[in-house]
Parts: structure tokens; C-alpha cells; sequence
């Protein structure tokens, strides 16, 4: 009863009001609900998958050569033993755009299964290698964590510098131009092989074997102007960009020079790239090789 004591000074009137006045505030029609135990994220985004999962990755410990990641920001399909994505695909609409700034926050992704290797920041110190991102900084601006997003190292490739830093990153620039005509896009880049030459030499491996130095990077951008049922609108008309680079510091810049066919990268790597759009469709816009405009 000692206890009690407290409460038996407050008048009882004014301890229904007190309650009353509790009571209104949690039940408060116009108040957004509170959240009663923990917050689950909201699953990621459909949108990067729209056009296909080039591999059949899915998120399942045992199928660590095609483990699929998925955030808001990209999906990819995770090779655990080569330390790198075998490809990574991403929807890129202005919404995705503004101005957040460029993070640089490169880090180890902490959410691959316990007991994987997780590639460092410093994995590729001193390699003569970039690291290269797959879905690039620039694509990601609309908010700080977006941004973020594309420096996990489960992003990235080492990739020569003259390949990242010029001819890759020219294509990256020149896809971004489609968004203010009018347009949204549609990416899937990776890499496959053994062996690339950087600032330093050949190198076939890093961090002690555990990251893969691939020999080619490639890339297809999809250009569809603005709608929605995106995989349905692709047609024989669509302008798909393919490229297929030689890791190798010695390049041409001209993004355009390694232009090739979808099919040629399909064959090279065993994917089934834009495996939603209907078959015939594949055929005509898979089997061409883009010749349009380079900036
Ligand atoms: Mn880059
Ligand atoms: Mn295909």
C-alpha cells in the first residue's frame, strides 16, 4: 500500500483527465500509427528486376557463385568465390536523380551470409586496379543512403582506371543524357573471365586470392522514353546498347569501339540478359549491334 500513496494525492478526477488526456493522444485519428516493435524494412523494390534476372540468382546460402542481393538501389547476383557481382541491374528513372552528394564511403556489405568473406574497403589497395562500380555514384543522387548504397564493395570489380575512369564512365555519362529528353533506363553490367592488366601489370587475382580481376567488363543499357509496363514496351525498335571491354589499361576511351551484340555477351557469359521481354523481341533487338550516337 506504501506505494499506492502517490497516486491517492492526485484528486481522482484529475487522474481521469490525465488518462483520458494519454488515451487521445495514442488514438489520435490524424497521427500517423507508432510503431509497436521492430521496424521491418520494406522489401526492395521490383523495379531493377523488371527486365529479367539474367541468371536465375536467388538469395539462398547454397548458391554462393549466384547469390541474388537485393536493395532499394539494385539488385546483382554475387559470385562469393571471384569477390565480385556477376552482374548487377538497376532501373535508372529521374526520380533516382538529385543532390546528394558523392559519399565515397566504399565498405564491406554486412549482409551476405555469416561465414562468406566480405571484400574490405582497402581489398584493392595498392593493385593498380579501381574499384570499379557496377551501378555508379552518379546514378544514385536522390538522397544520402541511395548514394551510399553503391560503395558497398559487393558493387564493385577491379576495373583498370583508363576503363573506369574514361571509357566506362563516358557511357555512364551518356546514358544519364537520355533522362532529360524524356526517358527512363534500363542497365545491366558485370564482368567475366580471368586476368585484366592495370596500372601495375597483369594480375589475375587480389587480396590474396580472394577478389577475381575479371578480363571483361560489359554492359547493356535499354532506352525506353517514359511509361509504365516497361518489359512489355521494350520492341525490335528500342535502342539497346551493348558493350564488351578488355579490362586492360590500354583501351581506346571510345565507349563506342566496344560496341558488340547482347547475344555475343550472352554467349560469352551463359546469361539470359532481358529474359522478360518476349522471346521475339530478344531475337531482333539481342542480335544487333548498336550503331547510333556515342555523346
Ligand atoms: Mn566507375
Ligand atoms: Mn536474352
Amino acid at each position: 500500500m506504501q506505494k499506492l500513496l502517490p497516486f491517492l494525492r492526485f484528486p481522482p478526477l484529475a487522474i481521469c483527465l490525465l488518462l483520458a488526456a494519454c488515451q487521445k493522444e495514442a488514438v489520435s485519428p490524424g497521427a500517423p500509427a507508432l510503431p509497436t516493435g521492430p521496424v521491418t524494412p520494406s522489401p526492395p523494390p521490383p523495379e531493377h528486376l523488371t527486365l529479367g534476372n539474367p541468371s536465375g540468382a536467388v538469395t539462398d546460402i547454397n548458391q554462393p557463385t549466384n547469390y541474388l542481393l537485393r536493395k532499394p538501389q539494385y539488385a546483382l547476383s554475387y559470385h562469393r568465390d571471384r569477390g565480385i557481382p556477376n552482374w548487377v541491374s538497376w532501373h535508372l528513372s529521374p526520380d533516382w536523380r538529385g543532390s546528394a552528394a558523392r559519399q565515397d564511403d566504399f565498405r564491406a556489405d554486412a549482409t551476405l551470409p555469416s561465414g562468406w568473406y566480405q571484400v574490405q574497403a582497402n581489398s584493392y589497395t595498392g593493385s593498380g586496379f579501381d574499384r570499379g562500380h557496377n551501378c555508379p555514384s552518379a546514378d544514385r543522387t536522390s538522397t544520402v543512403a541511395d548514394n551510399s548504397a553503391t560503395f558497398l564493395m559487393t558493387n564493385m570489380m577491379p576495373q583498370a582506371p583508363r576503363n573506369n575512369q574514361q571509357t566506362w564512365a563516358n557511357l555512364e555519362d551518356y546514358t544519364r543524357t537520355f533522362l532529360t529528353s524524356g526517358n527512363e533506363v534500363y542497365v545491366i553490367c558485370g564482368s567475366y573471365g580471368r586476368g585484366g592488366t592495370g596500372t601495375n601489370g597483369y594480375a589475375a587475382t587480389l587480396d590474396q586470392g580472394r577478389v577475381t580481376v575479371p578480363a571483361r567488363c560489359w554492359k547493356v543499357v535499354v532506352i525506353l522514353p517514359t511509361g509504365s509496363d516497361d518489359a512489355t514496351r521494350v520492341t525490335t525498335g528500342t535502342r539497346v546498347i551493348a558493350i564488351d571491354t578488355p579490362n586492360d589499361n590500354s583501351l581506346s576511351t571510345n565507349w563506342g569501339t566496344y560496341r558488340t551484340s547482347v547475344d555475343a555477351i550472352e554467349t560469352a557469359t551463359g546469361l539470359d540478359i532481358l529474359s522478360a521481354v518476349s522471346t521475339t523481341v530478344q531475337q531482333t533487338v539481342e542480335s544487333r549491334v548498336d550503331n547510333g550516337p556515342t555523346s
